[in-house]
C-alpha cells in the first residue's frame, strides 16, 4: 500500500520504519532533516522525502504522529500542509494525543476538501511502538478504518474501533489518567521503600507480578530503579495531555485530585534546570518528591 508518515519522533519513527518492514511503499518525511529516528525509518526499507509534498502526493494513507494542537493544524490544514497536497480521498490517519474537539474540528475541515480522518491515538509506549504491540484508539467511519486495518495491525497488536470521530482521542485521554496515576504510585511506592530500607529492585520483582503490578511499574519502575530519566514519553507530552484533559471537563481539581496531583509533581519536574525537565521522561516524577521535602 503507498503510505505517508509525517513525524519521525521517538512514536513516528519506530511506526514507519514498522510499515516499512512490513513491505508497504512508505514515504516518510519529518520537518526537521537531521532527527536521529530518520535513518532507521531509511533502512527499514522507506524513502525519505525532503518535502511534506512529496511524501503525500501519491499516498493513499497518511500517517501522522506530531507533538500537539496546533503543530497538527500547521501540517494537515496549514499553508502548504496535506489538504493542498494529498490526492482526493486519501485518508489521514493522525496518532498524535490531541483531544476530541481539535479531531473532529480537523475531521470537518479535510472532509470538506475531500479527505477522510480517523483519529488513531496509540498507546503502549516507545517499546510497543519499536515491537509493533501498540494499542490503537480509532475514532471514525468504520468502513474508513476497514481499509486502514492491514496497516494498523502491523503497528499495534490491538486496534479498537471506538466510535465516531473524536472517540478514539476520548479514550486515549482517558488512559492518560491511568498513566499519571499509575506514576504517582509507582513512584510514591518507592518513596515508601525508601524510608523503610527496602531495596527498589525488590519490589520490582515482589509487586510487580503481583495485585500491585502495573505496566508503569514493570517498564517505568525499572528505568528508576536503573536512575534512568531520558525520555520514552517526555514529562511535556503528559503535561500536554493533563491539559487537553482539563480542557474536556468542567471542573478537573474537583472531579480527578489525583490526576490534579499528579500534574502538579510532574510540572515540579518540568521546571527543574530552566525547563530541562520537560524533555525527561515521564518516570522522572520520582524527582518531585526529594523538590518537595
Ligand atoms: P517527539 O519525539 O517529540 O516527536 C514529535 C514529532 O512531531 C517530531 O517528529 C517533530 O518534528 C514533529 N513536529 C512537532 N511540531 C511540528 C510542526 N509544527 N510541524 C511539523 N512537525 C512537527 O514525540 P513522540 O514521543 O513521538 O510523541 C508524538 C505524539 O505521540 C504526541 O502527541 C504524544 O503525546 C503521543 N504519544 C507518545 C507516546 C510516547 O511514549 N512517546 C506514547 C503514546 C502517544 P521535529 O523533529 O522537527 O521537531
Amino acid at each position: 500500500m503507498k503510505v505517508a508518515y509525517l513525524g519521525l519522533g521517538i512514536m513516528g519513527s519506530a511506526m514507519a520504519a514498522n510499515l516499512a518492514r512490513a513491505g508497504h511503499q512508505v514515504r516518510a518525511w519529518n520537518r526537521s532533516p537531521d532527527r536521529p529516528g530518520s535513518a532507521g525509518v531509511a533502512e527499514a526499507g522507506a524513502v525519505i522525502s525532503s518535502s511534506l509534498e512529496d511524501a503525500v502526493s501519491d499516498s493513499d494513507f497518511i500517517f501522522t504522529c506530531l507533538s500537539d494542537i496546533p503543530d497538527v493544524q500547521q501540517v494537515l490544514v496549514g499553508p502548504g500542509g496535506v489538504l493542498e497536497h494529498a490526492k482526493a480521498g486519501a485518508v489521514v490517519i493522525d496518532m498524535s494525543t490531541i483531544g476530541p474537539r481539535a479531531a473532529r474540528e480537523l475531521s470537518s475541515q479535510l472532509s470538506n476538501g475531500g479527505l477522510r480522518f480517523l483519529d488513531a491515538p496509540v498507546t503502549g509506549g516507545d517499546i510497543g511502538a519499536r515491537a509493533g504491540t501498540l494499542t490503537i484508539m480509532v475514532g471514525g467511519e468504520a468502513t474508513d478504518l476497514d481499509e486502514c486495518r492491514p496497516l494498523l495491525e502491523v503497528i499495534g497488536k490491538s486496534v479498537i474501533h471506538c466510535g465516531t470521530v473524536g472517540s478514539g482521542q476520548c479514550v486515549k485521554l482517558c488512559n492518560q489518567v491511568l498513566c499519571a496515576v499509575n506514576m504517582l504510585s509507582v513512584s510514591e511506592a518507592f518513596v515508601l521503600a525508601d524510608h523503610l530500607g527496602v531495596d527498589r529492585q525488590l519490589i520490582l520483582e515482589v509487586c510487580g507480578s503481583g495485585a500491585g503490578g502495573s505496566w508503569a511499574l514493570s517498564n517505568l519502575g525499572q528505568r528508576i530503579v536503573n536512575h534512568d530519566f531520558a525520555p520514552a514519553f517526555m514529562i511535556k507530552h503528559i503535561l500536554k495531555d493533563l491539559r487537553l484533559v482539563d480542557e474536556s471537563i468542567p471542573s478537573f481539581a474537583d472531579l480527578l485530585p489525583a490526576t490534579a496531583l499528579a500534574e502538579e509533581l510532574f510540572k515540579l519536574v518540568a521546571r527543574q534546570d530552566s525547563e530541562a525537565g520537560n524533555e525527561l521522561g515521564t518516570q522522572a516524577m520520582i524527582l518531585a518528591y526529594s523538590k518537595r521535602r
